[in-house]
C-alpha cells in the first residue's frame, strides 16, 4: 500500500523504539475509584469491566503467567514482534500506593520478553509519587501513560458519571509530559447528546493537549449497563442511534483525522468486544482492522492527509 495518509501508531513506535512492538494486555487486579466510592459509585455509565480484558487475561493469576499466556496467544495467531510492552489495561492501573505499583510494574519488566510498560488510568488518579516512579522506570525502559479522557466536554463527562472533568485531564497530561513520559489518550465517539459538530469541534482541544498517541472508539453499548437503559429510553440522545452506521462512522473518522495534529499517532479508530456483550454498536460486526483499511483507502483515493484541514 502507498504511504499511509495518517500518522500510524505502529510505524511511530517502530521509529521511536527501532523495533516492531506488540502490546500484551495485563489485568493486574486493580479496582476503580469511580466504583468504590473514593471518586464515585457505580462507575461510568458505559463501563462493563469484562469487556476490557482479552481471554488470555482471565483465570490467570500472576503478571508473569499472563505474559506467558499472552505470548502464546499472539504466537498462535502469527503476531510476532521484536519486543513486547506490558499493557496494564483493566480498570485504573495507578490506583494503589507507589510501593504496590512498583512491585507490579517491575514484575512485568522482569520478564525477559518485556521491554516497557504502558499504563492505562484515569486523569484524576496520577500522583506525583507515581509519576516519579514512572520517570525512574523510563530511564531504562519505554514507559507511556494512557488516559481515558473520553470527551472534552464537562457536561458529557458529568452525564456519563466519569467523576472527573476536562481540566483534570489537561493537568494530568501536562504533568506526565513534564515528567518526560509519553502520553496517550482515549476518546469515545457518540456519547450522549454529543453531535457530529461537537465531536469535530473537540479536535482543536485534543490537539492542544500535546499527546503522543490517541485511540478513538465508537460508543459500544453493552448489555446491562446504565447507558443501555438510557439508550432504550432516550434514543434521541445518541448520535449513533439516529441512522448512524458504518458509512457515516467512516466519514466522521476521516473528518476527525483531517483536523488532527499530524504529530499525534493514531493507535485505534474503533474498538471490538465479544458480540454477546454488545447491545448496540454502529459498526455491526466490522473488525477494527477492516474499518481502518476502509478509512485508509478512502483517504488515499481523495488525497486526504492527517491534519490537512488545520488552518496554519
Ligand atoms: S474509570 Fe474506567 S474502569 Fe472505572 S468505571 Fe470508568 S470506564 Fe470503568
Amino acid at each position: 500500500m502507498e504511504q499511509l495518509p495518517y500518522n500510524d501508531y505502529g510505524s511511530a513506535m517502530r521509529r521511536k523504539l527501532g523495533t516492531r512492538v506488540q502490546k500484551l494486555a495485563i489485568d493486574a487486579g486493580f479496582s476503580c475509584p469511580n466504583r468504590d466510592g473514593s471518586v464515585g459509585y457505580g462507575g461510568c455509565t458505559f463501563c462493563l469491566g469484562e469487556a476490557f480484558s482479552p481471554s488470555y487475561c482471565r483465570e490467570a493469576t500472576t503478571i508473569t503467567e499472563q505474559i506467558e499466556r499472552a505470548l502464546r496467544f499472539h504466537a498462535a495467531r502469527d503476531r510476532r514482534a521484536d519486543s513486547y510492552l506490558a499493557y496494564f489495561q483493566s480498570n485504573t492501573n495507578t490506583y494503589a500506593d507507589t510501593e504496590h505499583l512498583a512491585k507490579l510494574y517491575y514484575e512485568a519488566l522482569s520478564h525477559p520478553s518485556i521491554s516497557g510498560i504502558i499504563i492505562s488510568t484515569r486523569p484524576d488518579c496520577i500522583t506525583s509519587d507515581t509519576l516519579q516512579l514512572l520517570a525512574d522506570i523510563s530511564k531504562r525502559n519505554y514507559v507511556a501513560v494512557e488516559y481515558g479522557i473520553e470527551s472534552v466536554y464537562d457536561t458529557t463527562l458529568s452525564h456519563v458519571n466519569r467523576g472527573h472533568n476536562f481540566a483534570q485531564a489537561i493537568d494530568a497530561v501536562t504533568r506526565t509530559k513534564a515528567a518526560g513520559i509519553d502520553v496517550g489518550a482515549h476518546f469515545i465517539l457518540g456519547l450522549p447528546n454529543e453531535t457530529k459538530h461537537d465531536i469535530l469541534n473537540s479536535i482543536h482541544s485534543i490537539n492542544a493537549l500535546c499527546i503522543d498517541f490517541i485511540k478513538f472508539h465508537q460508543l459500544q453499548i453493552y448489555h446491562s449497563t446504565v447507558i443501555d437503559e438510557e439508550w432504550r429510553e432516550h434514543p434521541e440522545r445518541f448520535l449513533f442511534s439516529q441512522n448512524f452506521g458504518t458509512e457515516e462512522y467512516i466519514a466522521l473518522l476521516i473528518e476527525i483525522i483531517r483536523r488532527l495534529d499530524p504529530h499525534i499517532a493514531i493507535e485505534r479508530l474503533a474498538s471490538q468486544a465479544p458480540r454477546h456483550l454488545i447491545a448496540h454498536s454502529p459498526l455491526s460486526g466490522i473488525r477494527p482492522h477492516d474499518l481502518r483499511n476502509m478509512v485508509t483507502e478512502r483517504m488515499l483515493h481523495h488525497d486526504y492527509r492527517q491534519g490537512d484541514l488545520i488552518e496554519r
